[in-house]
């Protein structure tokens, strides 16, 4: 998955707030959606602990990031063969590795589609909050086929017979 720059989020951003379309209406709470008096931002409850979900983004940014590039990394790397490999141990004999279909829901002024200097492929930029985007790729991630998958690589013995 290609990297979201921090230039994409923030045009993004003011792009949302020249709108006016804020994704949250400023008399709910941003957490839980309970209705509040004008200029309130959080419910009691959760004002309450605005600094510990701060902190917990905090201390995940750099986790998911280094977690997420490893995982790219390392499936990029799975030869064609030895996914057949693992799935022929499978009852049922999947296509490995399954392909993600990702569904994003942007404005139509924030994708540009351009055509990709490899003959039949295009290049789609998508400016879209970062938590629409991570929300979909770990939907994406737990659907029973990806589930299967990190089973049987988790288990695997002897796959480098494939070499
Ligand atoms: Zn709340």
């Amino acid at each position: 998955m290609a990297g979201v720059s921090p230039f994409v989020l923030e045009r993004c951003v003011m792009h949302r707030h020249e709108k006016g379309t804020n994704v949250y209406r400023d008399d709910t709470c941003a957490v839980c959606g309970e209705s509040l008096p004008p200029d309130h931002f959080y419910c009691r409850e959760h004002g309450a602990s605005v600094d510990d979900r701060l902190h917990e983004i905090g201390n995940l940014v750099p986790r998911v990031t280094t977690e997420l590039s490893r995982l790219a990394m390392l499936l990029d790397q799975v030869a064609g063969e030895t996914w057949d490999y693992l799935a022929e141990q499978q009852s049922d004999d999947p296509e490995w590795p399954p392909a993600s279909a990702v569904a994003l829901r942007a404005d139509a002024d924030d994708i540009e589609v351009d055509v990709d200097s490899e003959p039949g492929f295009v290049t789609v930029r998508v400016a879209l909050p970062l938590s629409d985007l991570l929300a979909e790729v770990a939907r994406d991630l737990q659907r029973p086929e990806w589930q299967k998958v990190g089973q049987a690589t988790a288990a695997v013995h002897g796959a480098n017979a494939t070499h």
